[in-house]
């Protein structure tokens, strides 16, 4: 459960995942295969929604794109993929579902941009769309992005602007246009006949601050539930970087219902690492737990060896492993705190805050590891085998502690109760 109250909002149902209301901020993802490679986008949505995506959108760009939209849906579910999809149309949307029922009934939502719905039909095109949803009884993401921004209704707002006594900046105008066009864009939808719990908005830019100053201006107008997702984030630790700082104020402040980072992956590199970041943004903010989190010290010279951060990846990766039968057989288990510290200056206390800890000897220490349990000292490692010999331990302790049976104790005294289940 959120640390932070969230702004109240509808429940709008996409294919079965709740988005807004009291349900947890979603996560979802995007493919980057053409869509019309039916399988290649089955693989692909496979492997986001097993990394956790809970919806995964597809680019449906032209009538190949439209037609392959039903197999892959029915081979998903063939799979036992249950993951819904959502549709993510520009320029031609009212053409391709219209033309294709069948991909208008498959789908779990459709995105529309009111920019790219075309300059003299904007509202027809729109509404045509939005009829589509309402008599698929499908809900439907207003997204509004500065790239892509109605330039009919931007100009007349810097028309209207540079008329003024005391005229706003370019920027605030931009914003200003933004959030009208999402806001008229769910008047008309709802004009059309679309429920207001049918209807989730987002308004995306690629600057952090321009993010936080546009969502802030959005979220009290409406109770819409919010996409939130920095576009454009870029790549590696930029992208991280820059998605994280805009997403994470929004969301203390309780705004937004479901994430998208939208991270430029390395050539040949993984698409579901968005969706790990993703979790991994609710997870830092105690919002959501996916996974158990290693806690680990970054080292310094008083740990000269690399034997510390070989033994936090391999306890890492043991978890990976071990968690898609974790999960099931022990609920709870995502909120497990694992400890693997460097050397006594800050181990010990480290390894007592979480569920498990070990905290290693530094340099010129004495050769041993004492291994903390619910903030109890437990036993005391050394030698070779003291990797295995730790990993046996965690596991017992997972069984006993999550397992069919357990019993939560009562918080650790001294101890933090946000940290870890054992403390709660
Ligand atoms: S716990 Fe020890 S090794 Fe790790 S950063 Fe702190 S002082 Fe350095």
């Amino acid at each position: 459960m959120s640390v932070w109250p969230r702004r109240s909002t509808f429940a709008v149902d996409v294919g079965g995942v709740k988005v807004g209301g009291d349900h947890p901020v979603v996560v979802q993802s995007m493919t980057n295969t053409d869509t019309a490679a039916a399988q290649e986008t089955v693989t692909q949505i496979r492997a986001l929604a097993e990394a956790g995506s809970e919806l995964v959108r597809v680019t449906v760009n032209h009538d190949e794109a439209a037609k392959a939209v039903p197999e892959i849906v029915a081979r998903l579910r063939g799979e036992g993929v249950t993951a819904p999809v959502v549709g993510d149309f520009h320029y031609n949307g009212h053409l391709l579902l219209d033309r294709y029922p069948d991909c208008a009934r498959a789908l779990a939502k459709y995105r529309i941009n009111p920019g790219n719905v075309g300059a003299k039909r904007r509202d027809e095109n729109f509404q045509k769309i939005v009829g589509i949803a309402v008599r698929n009884e499908k809900p439907v993401r207003i997204g509004v992005n500065w790239g892509s921004l109605d330039q009919a209704l931007l100009t007349e707002r810097m028309d209207r602007n540079a008329g003024l006594a005391r005229p706003k900046g370019a920027q605030e105008v931009l914003r200003d246009a933004m959030v009208e066009s999402a806001m008229r864009s769910a008047e008309l939808a709802e004009e059309t006949g679309l429920g207001s719990d049918r209807i989730i908005l987002s308004a995306k830019v690629s600057e952090v601050p321009e993010l936080i100053a546009v969502y802030r201006q959005l979220a009290p107008l409406s109770e819409y539930p919010l996409h939130l997702g920095l576009t454009e984030a870029g790549m590696g630790a930029k992208g991280i970087v820059a998605t994280t700082a805009g997403l994470s104020v929004l969301l203390i402040e309780g705004v937004g219902d479901t994430i998208r980072v939208s991270l430029t992956p390395r050539p040949g590199g993984e698409r579901t690492e968005e969706v790990r970041i993703a979790q991994q943004i609710l997870q830092s903010l105690q919002i959501r737990s996916f996974e158990p989190q290693v806690v680990s010290c970054p080292g310094c010279g008083r740990t000269t060896s690399t034997f510390f951060q070989e033994m936090a990846e391999e306890i890492q990766g043991h978890i990976r492993a071990k968690m898609p039968v974790w999960r099931e057989s022990f609920p709870g288990v995502e909120e497990l705190q694992v400890a693997v510290m460097g050397c006594v200056v800050n181990g010990p206390g480290e390894s007592k805050h979480a569920n498990i800890g070990i905290s290693l000897p530094g340099t010129f220490e004495e050769p041993k590891a004492p291994v903390y349990v619910d903030g109890e000292h437990h036993t005391t490692l050394k030698g070779e085998g003291l990797v295995a010999e730790f990993k046996e331990m965690l596991d017992s302790y997972v069984a006993r502690r999550y397992g069919a049976g357990s019993v939560s104790g009562p918080p650790r005294e001294g101890i933090p109760t946000s940290r870890g289940s054992a403390a709660r």
